[in-house]
């Protein structure tokens, strides 16, 4: 196992002097070295081949204890050190000050086929940043990630990628539910990976602190590493930089809004500065279309971070990188023009991709009150958002009359016998048929097209937590399968047609399944 090591974020940028991992404020540093925790017993539960291709690595390699043991954190790469990031962020509308990777750590840079690619251990022991936690993870939390952010990469929602998942064959002691009730769990390591794992928190810290030098440096080396094309940094660059930052948001959270993704902890210390999804916790995917619900149950009463605010809360998070900046350009104006851009765009976004979900490839004025109407409708009564728009692609154009016997397989109760919400949905039915009239396309083209942009397969709650069952019994197949099946989530995939049903009746209640915390 040989990696083309870079290390650039570690060579360029100012660490902490201090060394070990005891809890401190680090001051005008971006991270700490640190050392993982040597694992008990580590084992490999899974290795998602791609990423394996992606790092220059073959399945060999992977078989090897030297894989086993580098990505668990019981073997330190030759000529790497191990770091931890210092970090901010605002948590749910409130500085929190310095936060950091409290169970990350990231062992190196490595450069493969021209990319360069961080790779990190999340749940490898304490660092200097842990606050009142432990640097450990859970195998129920780490099964979440490893399958969601491989799953989101092949949706085409960018995002961090996970290279392997282990057990560390310590116990870990959490209490799910915050309400005193704590047990032991396995424990786990994930190891993931990303161009880098920077986040808008990693400069909110500096600005906070009013360390503009560190900032700079910070700014210049992004700029320098993963923006290079926007040029030398000067203050046109810095305003070019959040342009950039903003777009990308944009094109992450649109995707999430079209997959029905919720990322539950939308934090400024969670979101990515190259607009990756990032952090898999308490996230959760739409079943019913809803866009008042949360799956974290932290946020269960001001429901800051649901489903329909998502956009709102990237504008909101990217003033927050705003007013950092601010210390570099030195104009307000500027900076207020990108956000005010950021909401026309989102506007713009949101009505195209709605459009490509409904499978309209001309544009009508008069579209905007269809989709509207259709977000209402699809309120009217519990309705599984991807089945809606799956089997929506099977209507004909000039069959109208048909629309419940295409989608009628997404709502929950059956809605034939509810006379109102049964006229409502006829109504927007022959709308959406007549619409369709002043499209080009055939059917079949529709479908074709509509297929590519409205999943089949998702990675619904109730299924990460059968893997999550099954794995605690020691039975890892399910995670093989959701796997295998999330690789093709546009592929009809007829043998597994078995994933493409509603959420059963016993996942509506289960914790893991409808509720989530943060304790992972
Ligand atoms: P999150 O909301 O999971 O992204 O975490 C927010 C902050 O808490 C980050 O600084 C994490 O590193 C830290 N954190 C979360 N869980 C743990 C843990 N088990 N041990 C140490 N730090 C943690
Ligand atoms: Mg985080």
């Amino acid at each position: 196992m040989k990696f083309n090591l870079k290390n650039s974020f570690s060579k360029e940028l100012p660490s902490d002097p201090i060394l070990g991992n005891n809890r401190r404020q680090v001051k005008e540093a971006c991270y700490s070295y640190v050392t993982p925790k040597i694992p008990s017993n580590p084992s490999l539960i899974h290795v998602a081949p791609e990423m394996l291709e992606n790092l220059g690595l073959s399945e060999k390699d992977s078989e090897t204890e030297a894989f086993l043991n580098v990505f668990t954190g019981a073997q330190i790469l030759e000529n790497t050190k191990p770091y931890a990031m210092c970090y901010g962020g605002h948590q749910f509308g409130n500085w929190a000050g310095q936060l950091g990777d409290g169970r990350a750590i990231n062992l190196a840079e490595v450069e493969h086929d021209n990319l360069i690619w961080t790779i990190q251990l999340k749940g490898a022991g304490e660092t200097p940043y842990s606050r009142s936690a432990d640097g450990l993870a859970v195998l129920r939390s780490s099964i979440r990630e490893y399958l969601c952010s491989e799953a989101m990469h092949h949706l085409g929602v960018p995002t961090t990628r996970a290279l392997s998942l282990s057990l560390s064959g310590d116990k870990v002691l959490r209490d799910v539910l915050y309400n005193g009730n704590p047990s032991y769990e396995k424990g786990a390591i994930v190891s993931r990976v990303a161009p880098s794992f920077l986040r808008f928190g990693s400069y909110e810290i500096f600005s906070a602190r009013g360390d503009k030098k560190t900032l700079k440096t910070l700014v210049d080396y992004t700029i320098k590493h993963h923006f290079s094309h926007l040029g030398k940094p000067s203050k046109d660059v810095y305003l070019a930089f959040l342009k950039e930052i903003a777009n990308k948001s944009l094109e992450m959270v649109i995707h999430w809004q079209r997959v029905g993704f919720v990322h539950g902890v939308m934090n400024t210390d969670n979101m990515s500065i190259l607009g990756l999804t990032i952090d898999y916790g308490p996230y959760g995917w739409l079943e019913g279309y809803d866009p008042n619900w949360t799956p974290n149950t932290t946020d269960n009463v001001n429901k800051r971070y649901r489903y329909g605010t998502q956009p709102q809360i990237v504008l909101w998070n990217l003033f927050q990188l705003a007013n950092t900046l601010f210390l570099l350009v030195e104009k307000a104006k500027p900076l207020e023009t990108i956000l005010k851009e950021y909401r026309d765009d989102l506007d713009v976004a949101y009505l195209k991709m709605m459009r490509s979900k409904l499978g309209f490839m001309s544009e009508n004025k008069a579209d905007c009150v269809l989709i509207e109407e259709l977000e209402k409708n699809l309120q009217l009564s519990e309705t599984d958002m991807t089945i809606f728009f799956r089997n929506l692609a099977n209507l004909k154009k000039a069959d109208a009359k048909d629309w419940l016997k295409v989608v009628g397989k997404a709502f929950y109760e059956p809605i034939e016998i509810v006379d109102n919400i049964r006229l409502k949905w006829a109504d927007w039915f022959a709308k959406y048929a007549e619409r369709l009239q002043s499209e080009k396309t055939t059917d079949e083209d529709r479908k074709a097209k509509m297929n590519t942009i409205n999943p089949k397969y998702v990675l619904r709650n109730y299924m990460a937590q059968i893997a999550i069952d099954n794995a605690d019994n020691g039975d890892y197949s399910t995670i093989n399968e959701l796997c295998q099946l999330l690789k093709k989530p546009y592929d009809e995939q007829p043998d597994n047609k078995k994933w493409f049903v509603k959420r059963p009746e016993w996942a509506r209640h289960k914790v893991g399944c409808s509720m989530l915390s943060c304790s992972s």
